[in-house]
């Protein structure tokens, strides 16, 4: 008797064992994807029920789709409203209080670089054809006269004037597009929202733009950058605490004209597409700071790109040529991971 009753409680101990396991292993991460901002937007979250990831991820899911909404440079939105103010030489008063912040954040951005990240320059993008939802990617190449033009109206956050909510425009040419830096902007503000619900342990991962916090259980989080021919990975990283990992490239949205690739990285300086760079990817703790420097360090180029950076207060930064040469300043070397089977050529910098 004694001992069924033994072998009952072992029994007993064993299958709450397995119940715990599995509801801890249940636990421990929830993955779910959703198409916003033109791209798949990829969320894990870490150590929360399910029920609770689930609310979360729906939360951060309908932020998104507002601020697509409301940030859109070509579907009528509150941005294209602010922009045919400004075009017509009005005053606009802005309603929704997220487009305010972005402002203010696209002058000092603007400013740190030289103006090389100019979101000012919607009508230069527009006339390249990068207002459209799918690109046919066979795009004839604008008349040079019309860039010309558009670059001596010279469009700039120089121009901008804001007063509480009231938006001014010296210069009738400026034409808002955020696409540079808005999603490195909502994954800061949905990282905020997950930390405001008690999350602290997720990825947020816009199209290969993406922010992390907390850990993996006892791992860092473990990101891959993906290669510049879009094909595979190029590179390894770690990241734990709160880091955003930005990429700008030129393999999501492209076009081609009589088999010349154009890149949908313009250089306000000229109007022409950024040429040499494939890639650019930045590491800092905000989002929208490393979306914005890798845009605007791609436009920078080999030349320049350590003095923005600089200038920017950017610490980890590297950059993939179009012969695939990798180049990195040395603390983004140490903590970058290649596959051995594919070491690229390296070139590490002077230090930032
Ligand atoms: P993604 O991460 O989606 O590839 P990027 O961060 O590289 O985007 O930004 C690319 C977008 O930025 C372009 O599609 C265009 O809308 C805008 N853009 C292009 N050139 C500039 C520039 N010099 N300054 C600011 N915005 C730019
Ligand atoms: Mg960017």
């Amino acid at each position: 008797m004694r001992k069924r009753t033994a072998i009952l409680i072992l029994l007993a101990g064993l299958l709450l064992i397995l119940a715990l396991f599995l509801t801890v292993n249940r636990e421990q991460r929830f993955q779910q994807h959703r198409y916003v901002f033109g791209t798949w937007v990829d969320m894990t979250i870490w150590g929360v029920s399910e029920k609770r990831a689930h609310q979360a991820i729906n939360a951060i899911s309908t932020d998104f789709q507002t601020q697509h909404h409301q940030w859109h440079a070509w579907h009528s939105s509150p941005l294209t409203d602010l922009n045919q103010a400004i075009a017509t030489g009005q005053t606009w008063n802005v309603q929704q209080a997220s487009l305010l912040p972005l402002l203010v954040q696209a002058k000092r951005f603007s400013d740190q670089s030289d103006g090389l990240f100019n979101p000012a320059i919607g009508q230069l993008i527009a006339l390249w054809g990068f207002h459209q939802d799918d690109l046919d990617n066979h795009h004839a190449v604008p008349p040079a006269e019309k860039i010309a033009e558009l670059v001596a109206l010279a469009p700039s956050l120089d121009d901008i004037e804001i007063d509480g909510k009231q938006v001014t425009s010296r210069n009738r040419a400026v034409q808002f597009d955020f696409g540079a830096f808005a999603k490195g902007y909502a994954v800061d503000l949905a990282i905020d929202k997950l930390r405001s619900l008690g999350i602290h342990n997720a990825i947020i991962n816009a199209g290969g733009d993406l922010k992390a916090i907390g850990q993996k259980g006892e791992q860092p989080w473990l990101i891959g950058i993906r290669h510049p021919s879009g094909k595979g990975v190029l590179a390894a990283c770690s990241v734990s605490g709160e880091e955003s990992v930005m990429t700008s490239g030129d393999y999501e949205r492209f076009r081609e004209s009589e088999g010349v690739r154009y890149s949908h990285l313009l250089d306000p300086r000229t109007g022409w597409p950024v040429q040499g760079l494939t890639s650019v990817t930045v590491i800092d703790r905000s989002g929208v700071l490393a979306d914005a420097a890798s845009t605007a360090l791609s436009v920078a180029g080999l030349p320049d790109w350590h003095r923005i950076a600089r200038q920017m207060g950017i610490k980890y930064v590297m950059l993939v040529d179009d012969a695939e040469t990798v180049y990195m300043n040395p603390a983004m070397a140490a903590r970058i991971q290649f596959p051995s089977e594919k070491l690229p050529k390296i070139v590490v910098s002077e230090p930032l």
